[in-house]
């Protein structure tokens, strides 16, 4: 593998890779030591807030290939964490995501992972990994609307029930590096009814709220600033910790749901 191009962003700096097939992935480099690395060349889940998995699926990354980015963008950068948080689902590779997860480990470095939780077998094994940070996205507690945002992300009640049940036995700690994501779409999951919702079950889990601001790649409205703050000062009013989106999630080079496979070379 080999690094094509670097895109610098107002924060951001985007990696540009080519695989040996010619396929192509992006790393993200934000807040100086973090790298957001790909897991797969497209994404079979296919969230419709996410340029991501337009293409759908082209195939799995190995782990060499996961821990190759780290291995490429250290030689330029000073790395000390790693967010499985690029193109792809990191339960839906498992196997290589998890040798990966254990090679980066043993280099020391932090590793933090964001996932649809689904298959919910995966994610019962992955919340018990020493990991640094895992963000489930929930977006919707209703079946029906989580499917149109997530069309290929499991059904969202086996999920939850896997948290009801691995979470009660884990310590404050480590459920405090457990959290749910929300991002709410304007006339989509927005809702008073659906706020309480992602509220109470994160209030009866014990973890928090990853309130995530969405970077427009399609027809999908963000909510407005106003509702936004409204939505964070109600779960917040019911007691649950809210992570709001920074601004590395929202600059326009590797901003959340902005990564592509195949990305053609630019500047
Ligand atoms: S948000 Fe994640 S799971 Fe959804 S399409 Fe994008 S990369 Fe895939």
């Amino acid at each position: 593998m080999r690094l094509l191009s670097v895109i610098r962003g107002e924060l951001n700096r985007l990696f540009l890779i080519e695989l040996e097939d010619g396929n192509r992935i992006e790393a993200v480099l934000y807040r100086g030591d973090t790298l957001c690395v790909s897991t797969q060349v497209g994404c079979p889940v296919r969230c419709a807030f996410c340029a991501s998995g337009r293409e759908g699926m082209i195939r799995n990354l190995t782990s060499q290939e996961i821990v190759g980015q780290y291995e490429l963008v250290s030689r330029l950068v000073p790395i000390r964490r790693i967010a499985m948080a690029g193109i792809g689902d990191p339960l839906l590779n498992w196997t290589n995501v998890k040798e990966a997860f254990w090679d980066l480990k043993r280099r020391n470095l932090k590793v933090s992972f964001y996932t649809t939780g689904f298959p919910p077998d995966r994610l019962r094994d992955l919340l018990q990994l020493p990991h640094s940070g895992v963000t489930i996205s929930i977006h919707s507690t209703d079946p029906i609307t989580r499917d149109l945002i997530m069309p290929h992300a499991g059904d969202v009640q086996s999920i939850i029930q896997v948290l009801e049940e691995v979470l009660p036995r884990m310590s404050i700690r480590r459920r405090r590096k457990v959290s749910l994501a929300y991002m709410p779409l304007k006339g989509v999951n927005d809702s008073d009814r659906e706020v309480q919702r992602i509220g109470e079950i994160a209030r009866r889990l014990g973890v928090g709220v990853t309130l995530l601001y969405y970077n427009r790649v399609n027809d999908m409205e963000p909510v407005d600033p106003a509702q936004y703050e409204r939505i964070f000062l109600k779960i917040r009013s019911m007691g649950v910790r809210v992570t709001l989106s920074t601004r590395f999630r929202k600059d326009k080079v590797g901003g959340c749901g902005t990564l592509v496979a195949n990305r053609e070379v630019r500047a």
